[in-house]
């Protein structure tokens, strides 16, 4: 029996770009794809959820997940630790799904580094004042933390360069149409569509 393996696709972005947005859409629109929920010890911002949005832990419980060796990559980002869970992807990727990561550019790195088949996805915000913009309508962060997202967004998007995609995030409904067409075409490549190609030709021919 031939298993697909699912695909995993990583998508980075600065703060403020609108990403939560589309991942929500994205996540209703693909159909059987995983979204892996990251561990941080950041507090939750309103309207988020434990185990939807995050898993909220405490410094302590990050640390331990550390020297336990939990995290496929951890980061520490804008004063907060962020860290993604291995073994949720490896069984996701195994049983066939694909697995969506919204992490930033180091975790990236490192994520590429282990599973050097992803697919990385960059939004980038139309420009540096609708960037600003946005940052400020959200109204999530005080004064001073707009302006690290805003350093730490200059030195993201520098590193915008090594991914595979670039995506202009100008309007919401259209950049999440370029993402899913992204995602769908891995789904039509010949390696992930062995399963439909095995009953209608030999199996030597496949050395199945
Ligand atoms: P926020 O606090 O705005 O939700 O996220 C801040 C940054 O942390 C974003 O760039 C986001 O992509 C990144 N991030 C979220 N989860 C992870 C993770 O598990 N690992 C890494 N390396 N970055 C993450």
């Amino acid at each position: 029996m031939i298993r697909n393996l699912g695909t995993l696709f990583i998508i980075s972005a600065p703060s403020g770009t609108g990403k939560t947005t589309l991942l929500r859409e994205i996540r209703l629109k693909v159909p059987k794809i995983r979204f892996s929920v990251s561990f941080t010890t950041r507090k939750p911002r309103e309207g988020e959820e434990d185990g939807r949005d995050y898993f909220f832990i405490s410094r302590e419980e990050f640390l331990k997940g550390i020297r336990e060796d939990r995290f496929a990559e951890w980061a520490y980002v804008h004063d907060n630790y962020y860290g993604t869970d291995g073994y949720m992807i490896d069984n996701w990727l195994s049983e066939g799904f694909d697995v969506l990561l919204d992490i930033d550019v180091q975790g990236a790195r490192t994520i590429k580094c282990r599973y050097p088949f992803a697919v990385t996805i960059f939004i980038l915000p139309p420009s540096w004042e609708e960037l600003e913009r946005r940052l400020r309508l959200r109204g999530t962060d005080p004064e001073d933390g707009i302006k690290k997202r805003l350093i730490n967004a200059k030195r993201e998007i520098a590193e915008a360069l090594w991914y595979d995609y670039l995506i202009v995030n100008e309007e919401i409904s259209q950049a999440v149409s370029e993402i899913t067409t992204i995602i769908m075409s891995f789904r039509y490549r010949t390696k992930n569509r062995l399963n439909f190609i095995r009953p209608l030709i030999e199996p030597e021919i496949l050395g199945a």
